[in-house]
């Protein structure tokens, strides 16, 4: 029988900084996301319901399910003090210092490759090993992220940490910059022990959220989210979160950032999660600037690829309105010959609101 420990040793060789088992079994904390969907808190994102049932237990995913391994994968690349991006000579913009033009925010897990790819090909070498190994046949699926599997539940069964307040999976010794994965298998496999809440009396991640939205301990309202308004939203963001958007152009990184057992974090040296050459902090006018070919080669493999150039284009827009900087303000005045992006209604009357916000 193949067992937990030797599963752990085979996913710390294949890059994994964490990794933990939990049981495939109905935890009450699976239930609540039923009430979460008819909150109306998963805003425009239509596979969450569709997919409730599944999420609802690992067993209906995986029939016969009986284990669930959890692992999870530090991608954080620099200290605690943001504005230390942009120094080291990776980006090719200037190096921002406080009190220097805003730049553009792109949220850490965004800087690298593509997780979804990097992680599942980890995953399916772990598997692949799994089999290999295992003197029993067994079932297993794999996923990463995006999966109809509730991986933050079974992650803190699996005793890689708790769900904090801001709603992340936070290891006491590494954090929250994690990425999380998983396989689902129908082995029986030699269970961790539950991770323990330690959030405390701390409520800095809820004091800081620039939109409130978490509307309760560990209760996120997607659709008042920065990283929902920012990647998944397709339409125009509301009028009302505009100006708490600041200089967010893709995810919003506060309520980690904020959080005390994130506050001497760990880098990661992973090749894959290093910041790529533009994103680690761009000048917001430079990043406008930029034609869409040149856009599209910067995103090309990594995350960012999700919010669409529409998408970049309509974030960046209020931010510049937002930023007070007037060499990004005069770059959206400039022709957008090889911008068509730009020329999208949804860009151009996020334009005219920066416009207007003089
Ligand atoms: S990611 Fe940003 S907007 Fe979303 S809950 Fe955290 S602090 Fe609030
Ligand atoms: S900031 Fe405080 S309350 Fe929020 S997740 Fe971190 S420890 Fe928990």
């Amino acid at each position: 029988m193949i067992t937990s420990d030797a599963i752990k040793r085979k996913a710390t060789e294949l890059g994994f900084d964490l990794c933990g088992i939990a049981p495939a079994e109905n935890f009450p904390e699976l239930s609540f996301l039923r009430s979460w969907l008819d909150r109306g808190y998963a805003g425009d994102m239509s596979w969450m319901p569709r997919s409730a049932s599944l999420r609802a237990d690992a067993r209906a995913v995986v029939p016969g399910a009986r284990s669930v391994i959890v692992t999870g994968t530090l991608y954080n690349t620099v200290g605690s003090d943001p504005t230390e991006r942009g120094e080291g000579g990776q980006t090719p913009f200037a190096p921002l210092r406080r009190g220097q033009t805003p730049f553009a925010e792109i949220s850490r897990y965004a800087w690298g490759d593509d997780y979804h790819d990097v992680l599942k090909t980890r995953l399916e070498a772990l598997l692949a090993w799994m089999r290999r190994e295992s003197p029993e046949p067994f079932a297993g699926c794999a996923y990463v992220d995006t999966g109809p599997v509730q991986e933050r539940v079974y992650a803190q069964y699996a005793g890689l940490g708790w769900i904090g307040k801001n709603t992340c999976l936070i290891n006491p010794e590494v954090g929250s910059w994690l990425f999380l994965s998983e396989i689902i298998c129908t082995l029986a496999l030699e269970p961790d022990t539950q991770g323990l809440e330690q959030c405390g009396a701390c409520t800095r991640c809820l004091d800081a959220c620039p939109t409130d939205a978490l509307v309760e301990p560990g209760v996120l309202d997607a659709t008042r989210c920065l990283s929902y308004l920012t990647i998944e939203l397709r339409t125009g963001i509301p009028d009302e979160h505009r100006a708490a958007l600041g200089t967010h152009v893709y995810g919003c990184d506060i309520c980690q950032a904020v959080c005390p057992y994130n506050q001497a974090p760990l880098q990661s040296d992973d090749a894959a999660w290093q910041p790529r050459a533009g994103l680690r902090a761009p000048r917001l006018a430079d990043l406008w600037r930029t034609p869409d070919a040149g856009l599209r080669s910067l995103i090309k493999g990594g995350p960012m690829t999700r919010a669409k150039l529409s998408g970049l284009r309509r974030n960046l827009a209020v931010a510049i309105g937002n930023s007070g900087d007037a060499d990004a303000r005069a770059a959206l005045d400039e022709p957008d010959v090889d911008r068509p992006s730009a020329s999208d209604p949804m860009v151009q009357e996020h334009v005219e609101w920066s416009r207007r916000r003089g």
